[in-house]
């Protein structure tokens, strides 16, 4: 559902009056580098061609009136009054973005505000960094403030943390601020250093199919996960005292210590390692143009995430056997946290209908539930909307 600004613009006349800017900023996918990010390692998302776009212009007083098209839902912020945090609603979000903004010495102006979006929320795209980004770009920018995109995306990460309440890594917000049409993101979570890598569709398509489906174990198997990489680091640093990450032990040293880990950690550190190895082999086989290469390595992601990591779903599963069954299909992995949400896939341009087709059908035999498909290239992170 591509944003129609003309009537966001009429909307947005007769609920504040006055002639807004627009900003946009994008969801994401992450093609490969899951679950690493929190042990410090390399991701490898780009930015969608699905954004949410914020109608903004400035108010005398220091309000910020907000609403969403999306959910028809409308709210204020007085910056002048004191916080509001884990309201446990979207405004958790903006209210999040312009408070951190306001710590970061970037004085705002009241604003009113229309949001409309078409990132699917909760199917693994990113909705909240969407949001998050382009609200934070819209405050600013019509405060006559400015902010480089880094400091935009620690803010957008800032305001999850201490106003929503998620825990989150940087990936999210970074591509979302930084991403770059025709590129994929390299992002190494240590050093908050994010690398452009060229990514050429012309041949090969990004295709996200959602499950439509979210198991409740996804949190507490998270925090599980992240425990057991914990203990497998303090294992490890008997033997390799400098580490303080998996992201610091080689596939090599992981080979040469496995044994002394329990069966259980051995699995977790297993997949981190490898994938950080993978991650950085996607990145060099998408400088070269080889997508068989990167296909191969998808393929192996998802394997190591379902047996090793052990996050995938019966769900995620078949949508990947599916794409495996679909001519065309370089590879397919689940994408995000796991327990549901959605896999992404390489597939030849001239396969695309034919695989959305036919992964619609077979996974809604299967399950009954339907999935969505969703096609894009990598596109450009946030931005003004100029005419
Ligand atoms: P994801 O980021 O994977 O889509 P999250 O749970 O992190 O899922 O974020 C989804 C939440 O973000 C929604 O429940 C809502 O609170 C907020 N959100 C995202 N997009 C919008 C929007 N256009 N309008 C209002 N709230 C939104
Ligand atoms: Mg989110």
């Amino acid at each position: 559902m591509a944003i129609n600004y003309l009537n966001l613009q009429t909307e947005y006349q007769s609920r504040f009056g006055g002639e807004p800017r627009l900003f946009r900023a994008p969801g994401r996918v992450n093609l490969i580098g899951e679950h690493t990010d929190y042990n410090d390692g390399f991701v490898l998302p780009m930015a969608i061609e699905y954004a949410t776009i914020v109608a903004a212009a400035v108010r005398e007083d220091r309000k910020i009136r907000v609403c969403s098209v999306n959910l028809g839902e409308e709210g204020e912020i007085n910056l002048d009054a004191p916080e509001q945090k884990f309201r446990g609603s979207w405004l958790d979000f903006v209210e999040g973005v312009a408070r951190i903004l306001e710590r970061r010495n970037v004085k705002l102006r009241g604003a009113d505000l229309l949001i409309s979006s078409d990132v699917p929320t909760g199917a693994g795209l990113s909705s909240s960094a969407a949001l998050e980004i382009s609200v934070g770009l819209a405050l600013t920018e019509i405060s006559n403030q400015s902010i480089d995109k880094v400091q935009l995306a620690l803010v957008g990460q800032a305001a999850e943390h201490e106003f929503v309440g998620a825990k989150i890594g940087i990936m999210d917000q970074f591509v979302s601020a930084l991403g770059r049409k025709g590129h994929a993101l390299l992002i190494d979570c240590r050093k908050l250093q994010a690398e452009q890598v060229p990514f050429a569709t012309d041949d090969a398509a990004i295709a996200i199919c959602n499950t439509n489906i979210k198991h409740e174990l996804a949190a507490s198997e998270y925090n599980t996960r992240r425990a057991e990489c914990e203990q497998g680091v303090e294992i490890l640093q008997k033997f390799l005292p400098g580490i303080t990450h998996l992201r610091d032990v080689s596939v090599a040293d992981f080979e040469k210590y496995k044994n002394h880990l329990p069966e259980i950690i051995r699995k977790r550190c297993r997949h981190v390692v490898t994938e950080n190895k993978r991650t950085l082999d996607a990145a060099e086989a998408l400088r070269k143009n080889d997508f068989e290469e990167f296909g191969r390595l998808m393929w192996l992601s998802h394997m190591s995430l379902r047996d090793d990591y052990e996050v995938s779903c019966r769900e995620l599963d078949l949508l990947v056997k599916i794409a495996s069954e679909c001519a065309g299909v370089l590879g397919a992995r689940m994408t995000g946290g796991g327990f549901g949400g959605s896999t992404v896939n390489l597939v030849r341009r001239e396969k695309l209908e034919d695989f959305t087709e036919k992964v619609s059908i077979k996974y809604f035999r299967q399950t009954q539930i339907a999935t969505d498909v969703y096609v894009s290239n990598p596109a450009g992170g946030a931005s003004e909307i100029i005419f």
